[in-house]
């Protein structure tokens, strides 16, 4: 049989309907025996074991009471069932965003849109047209600015920027890294003279204005000031409406710190949360140099751990920062960066492989801290050395305490060399991966890091292959478009990069690494289930799941390859509530 009754579900609804006693009998057990809401003349892929595609499915209670096809969920229509004809739509479980900061990026343009800037000349029209805008010595910042993403692949040089603001200091962030001005420095008061390793200066010792993130508080620029609560809350629920547009059901947001988890909360108090939330808990704390017994204080007195909550907001891992970026020639390497880096990040040393925040040791007592808590444990880990750190400190921990049931991760990772990836099989460690950056990048990094050393990076096809668990999200900061975000948070884009490894440049680049369709679509849905230990209520199409789907506009099976980027989500259902809508007769609930 394609389909079954949920027992409880149809329980908790026999329950609610038996309250309402002014019912007469008789149209009580009618409702009882219809669901909410029927699904039919679709292609649902279930991504559950048989059968993989059906054509429908009831909803009751929010969640799928039956799964099958026309003729069997039809049958179970009542009176008041909504009747949903997908005209053979396809229908997939609703995507989830395993890496994002989206609240972040909600505040991002409030004041007014953050320019796409593609190319150095468009670069530098922007500054000075901001310069003629601004009054002599206000600040000119790009809150994300990446040379890798420029069609030169290059920063722009003191010279350059000086000529087009000459009078305002300007700050180009890469997060990691960035570029500032003879004007910027004048105003922070940097010199020849000032000692900062994040300082790089040239050949005469002069200051040439690449500067990394260890001198970013050096910057005498004014920090913007948090927004009223309220504001956030709203900003936030208009950017995840665009996330249900684009077709997710469900987010797990990169770095919370503990004191914000009350935005979340207050959003879903005032009725503003229509998104599930996995919330990766950021320490606010410092672990250099601090014993095992402090950081487990710390650790303690956060007084939670991964998996407190509920279905809508529930406590993610526990995360640290380890390394820089790959854009801004941070991220901590295996081998030196190289020549090419040297010209692109303007470093001078050619020894230099990145920068690591913290020791082996003191990342070793971290894990232990959160891993005897019962914490998911996870960190920001850009380059190949600080993925080897973080596999090292797993591995470890992983003698006294089992680590496999926390199910700890890689946020990034990038370059997955057979060794790591046997690591990370090991020890159950999931690659938490953002095919974005690959479509955007994998251009510039080989032309950096050359063709041997390119094969490591974003190898989907090796990682599943060995048995890791790949969950893909976007890494979104900045920006609220999801083509033009920094990062574009577009999942058929990356699913698309994903499964055709082409790139933004047009190259395609370790075809071999490539991943099936049905391979990238379960990195977006059951694998971050799995990744939040989600699996038995959330990533697929099943009786007693949440009814969390997304009807799209083309067949992602069988259209062209080309195609996939260019899908849209035209009906978005989280918990058996119509989220988002593109089709006339289907209104969104507000
Ligand atoms: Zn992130």
């Amino acid at each position: 049989m394609a389909w079954k009754w949920n027992i409880s579900a149809a329980c908790r609804v026999l329950a609610l309907v038996a309250a309402v006693a002014a019912l007469p009998l008789l149209q009580a057990i009618a409702d009882v025996a219809s669901p909410d809401i029927v699904c039919f003349n679709g292609k649902v892929v279930t991504l559950d074991s048989s059968p993989g595609v059906v054509s429908a499915v009831a909803i009751s209670g929010g969640r799928f009471v039956a799964v099958g096809s026309d003729k069997e969920v039809l049958a179970l229509a009542g009176p008041r069932t909504r009747k949903l004809d997908l005209k053979r739509r396809m229908v997939l479980p609703g995507l989830i965003e395993a890496h994002g900061h989206p609240d972040a990026a909600a505040v991002s343009e409030l004041e007014g849109e953050i320019p796409d800037i593609g190319s150095i000349p468009a670069l530098l029209a922007w500054v000075e047209k901001e310069a003629k805008s601004k009054p002599k010595g206000a600040w000119i910042i790009h809150p994300k600015m990446f040379p890798t993403r420029l069609a030169e692949m290059r920063q722009p040089t003191l010279s350059e920027l000086d000529r087009v603001a000459p009078d305002h200091p300007v700050f180009l962030n890469g997060s990691y890294g960035g570029v500032i001005n003879s004007a910027a420095m004048k105003a922070s008061g940097i010199t020849a003279a000032t000692d900062d390793a994040g300082i790089s200066k040239d050949s005469k010792g002069q200051p040439n204005g690449i500067i990394s993130y260890t001198a970013f508080p050096l910057l005498n620029h004014e920090r913007s000031k948090p927004l009223p609560f309220r504001e956030q809350a709203l900003a936030l629920a208009a950017l995840l409406d665009r996330y249900h547009s684009v077709g997710f059901t469900g987010v797990t947001i990169g770095s919370v710190r503990p004191e914000d988890i009350r935005l979340f909360q207050y959003m879903r108090q005032s009725g503003l949360l229509k998104m599930r939330l996995f919330l990766n808990i950021l320490v606010d704390f410092s672990i250099e140099g601090q014993s095992l017994d402090e950081i487990s204080r710390k650790v303690a007195a956060l007084g939670y751990s991964t998996g407190f909550g509920d279905e809508w907001i529930r406590i993610g891992a526990l995360k640290t920062s380890l390394d820089g970026g790959i854009l801004t020639g941070t991220a901590y390497m295996r081998e030196p960066w190289g020549t090419r880096a040297q010209e692109i990040f303007g470093i001078d040393d050619p020894s230099y492989r990145g920068l690591s925040k913290l020791s082996t040791d003191e990342l070793t007592r971290f894990v232990e801290a959160g891993a005897e808590r019962g914490w998911k444990m996870t960190a920001h880990a850009t380059g190949g050395a600080a993925t080897d750190q973080l596999l090292e400190a797993f591995e470890r921990v992983n003698q006294a305490v089992p680590l496999a049931p926390l199910r700890c991760s890689v946020i990034h990772g990038n370059f997955f060399t057979p060794d790591c990836i046997a690591r990370m099989k090991n020890l159950g460690v999931i690659a938490d991966v953002q095919p974005a950056w690959f479509y955007k990048d994998a251009d510039a990094m080989l032309a950096i890091i050359g063709p041997e050393r390119i094969k490591s990076f974003n190898a989907y096809r090796s990682l599943i292959r060995a048995g890791v668990v790949v969950s893909a999200g976007s890494d979104h900061m900045v920006k609220l478009d999801d083509m033009t975000a920094v990062n574009p948070y577009n999942p058929w884009l990356a699913i698309y990069a994903m499964v055709t490894r082409k790139t933004e440049r047009g190259s395609v680049i370790c075809p071999e690494e490539a991943l099936t369709r049905e391979e990238a679509l379960r990195c977006y849905t059951i694998n971050s289930a799995f990744a939040s230990f989600e699996e038995k209520t959330k990533g697929s199409i099943k009786v007693g799941k949440l009814a969390d789907l997304v009807v799209i506009d083309r067949d992602y099976l069988e259209c062209p390859a080309a195609d996939i980027r260019k899908i849209r989500s035209v009906l978005t259902v989280v918990g058996g509530e119509v989220v988002y809508s593109a089709l006339p007769d289907v209104p969104a609930s507000e």
